[in-house]
């Protein structure tokens, strides 16, 4: 699957916002956007024009898109679907997002970042009621136990992220085990359990044009 492979950081500073692509990186004094809050490139500090309608729902819609790690067609085919679903179509946009595997695994505590949980869905760690599962878009349900495969258990990646989760906390929706490295979908996202600040409504209007 195509994806971004230019600077990861330049992105948060771009949106204005810390995106935590970086797993570990994002919480230490390491990270780019507490040391250069502002937007990269040549006239990255210059006074800011005072922004469209347009630029606006755009930068809304690029934000949400770095953060879930998408590339424009991917996100405009879950905008589709999410259109076509019944409910308001930024909360279907946002929970369609929220439950691919490599969101779920990431909001477990199985991953510091979702890079790095597509990376070890890829990567064959991953079973899903018992089954093996390799495709990071996977879409997971009520009732869906996730669990790393016991040959897995002792990947450094997993290991570190699961020790940091107490840092992050895991979302109402999710249960963790940590000691059985197992996850169970105890519901669908609302939309309060989705904290990352994000203006879905503007997306619509967008991609409505
Ligand atoms: Fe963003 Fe993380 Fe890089 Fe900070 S370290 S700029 S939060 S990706």
């Amino acid at each position: 699957m195509a994806r971004y492979r230019g600077a990861v950081c330049r992105q948060c500073r771009r949106e204005n916002l810390k995106l935590f692509l970086k797993g570990d990186r994002c919480y230490s004094d390491k990270c780019s956007f507490e040391r250069r809050a502002y937007p990269p490139g040549q006239h990255g500090q210059a006074r800011m024009r005072k922004a469209s309608d347009y630029a606006i729902q755009l930068r809304e819609k690029q934000k949400v898109r770095r953060m879930y790690g998408m590339l424009e067609g991917q996100f405009k085919k879950y905008f589709k679907i999410a259109e076509s679903k019944k409910g308001i179509t930024g909360e279907n946009l946002l929970i369609l997002l929220e439950t691919r595997l490599d969101n779920t695994l990431f909001r477990m505590g199985f991953a510091g970042s979702r890079n790095q949980a597509r990376q070890i869905v890829r990567h064959n760690h991953v079973l899903v009621n018992g089954k093996k599962v390799n495709i990071p878009s996977y879409q997971v349900s009520v009732g869906d136990e996730i669990t790393i495969k016991e040959k897995s258990r002792k990947v450094g990646v997993i290991n570190d992220a699961l020790a940091a989760v107490v840092r992050r906390g895991v979302p109402a929706w999710l249960e963790l085990e940590t000691e059985n490295h197992k996850g169970r979908v105890k519901a669908l996202p609302a939309r309060e359990d989705i904290t990352m600040p994000i203006q879905e409504q503007l997306i619509v209007e967008l991609y409505s044009k």
